[in-house]
């Protein structure tokens, strides 16, 4: 039997973002010469590989902040930095993330316990499978589970911000299909500043949310890729496949007819400013 296709909140995200860049990220190969690192990927993936070993009971490596550190720097990816001032920079950054965030869990009370690190889950929803990794869950006191989701771009986290972020929606949907028994809530770890928000979906929020999953996953699945056309967005802007989508006569007008507009504008707020 085929084996049930697969989508991941980062796939859903990305279709709800721009059909044609889910296209060229994941359905036409033309795409994967177009996509560029990203400093802010590397910088969040080398913070998640530390703060995953601090809370692995299973690795002894890393326990505290001078360990946190050098296991920092060994581990450091400095794809897509712009330079290399740029990227000492973030590493010194991430040291004082990763020290502030060892202090931090040090001198809090332990009520949790860590049960899963960086744990892939999969959910079966007819057509296609959910599947998503989570960063971290801790089980309470009072036997709820917490998915924990570090960030390290956010400068601030609110409990709405988390309500409505689908992917997190999405992990609170996998957990308690793996435990229908246990209240589940799901918080956002913003790591520059060191602040966390939670959430928790009821089970109706939850079936409501599954059976749009299953609406959207079915609207993908059956999409002919050769019927999507590119529409200019401000999210094109800064996306990788500009180029590719450029070659599409209709959008390369449209998006130059923009760069028009908005330059104009710019003039426009030049001239009227008061120090002119
Ligand atoms: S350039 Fe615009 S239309 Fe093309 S893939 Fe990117 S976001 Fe989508």
């Amino acid at each position: 039997m085929p084996r049930k296709p697969t989508l991941s909140p980062s796939r859903l995200t990305t279709f709800l973002a721009c059909p044609v860049k889910f296209k060229w990220t994941y359905l036409d190969g033309r795409g994967k010469w177009y996509i560029k690192s990203k400093s802010y990927y590397s910088f969040g993936t080398s913070l998640h590989n530390v703060l995953q070993r601090y809370h692995d009971e299973g690795d002894q490596g890393v326990q505290t902040t001078s360990e946190a550190i050098a296991a920092l720097e060994e581990s450091w990816i400095d794809a897509g930095y712009g330079s290399q001032d740029e990227m000492m920079q973030a590493l010194a950054e991430g040291k004082e993330i990763v020290a502030n965030y060892i202090e931090q869990a040090q001198t809090a009370p332990i009520t949790n316990k860590t049960i899963l690190i960086e744990k892939m889950l999969r959910m079966d929803l007819g057509s296609f499978v959910l599947q998503g990794r989570v960063d971290r869950v801790d089980e309470w006191e009072d036997g709820t589970l917490e998915i924990v989701d570090y960030k390290s771009g956010r400068s601030e986290v609110r409990e709405e911000d988390i309500a409505t972020d689908l992917a997190m929606t999405c992990y609170q949907l996998l957990l308690r299909e793996h435990y229908p028994n246990r209240s589940v809530c799901a918080s956002i770890y913003a790591l520059r500043v060191g602040q966390k928000a939670t959430v928790s979906l009821s089970p109706e929020e939850l079936e409501a949310f599954r059976q749009d999953l299953i609406k959207l996953g079915e609207i993908i699945l059956n999409l002919d890729p050769n019927e999507l056309r590119p529409q200019v967005k401000e999210l094109c802007h800064r996306c990788d496949f500009l180029p590719l989508c450029k070659r599409d006569r209709d959008f390369a007008s449209d998006y130059s007819e923009l760069l028009q507009q908005l330059a104009t504008q710019e003039q426009e707020h030049q001239t009227s400013s008061p120090q002119n």
